[in-house]
């Protein structure tokens, strides 16, 4: 009867790459959406928002190190 040692099963590691933090500024979005203001020191706000990059992570959504 052949009672051939099993090779004991490995556990699972952490996965080979892990997930990035979400950048806390943008929430992994890499950009934010602001209200565009117009006018003398920019005082009148329009019913438009934009998009902007996100100056923290750099759009990439990450966190830095
Ligand atoms: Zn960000």
């Amino acid at each position: 009867m052949a009672t051939a040692k099993k090779p004991a099963a490995r556990r699972k590691t952490r996965a080979a790459t892990p997930e990035p933090a979400s950048c806390p500024d943008c929430n992994g979005t890499g950009e934010h959406t602001e209200t565009v203001r117009v006018g003398a020191r920019k005082g009148r706000v329009t019913a438009d928002r934009q998009t902007v990059l996100c100056l923290t992570c750099w759009g990439t959504g990450h966190a830095t190190d």
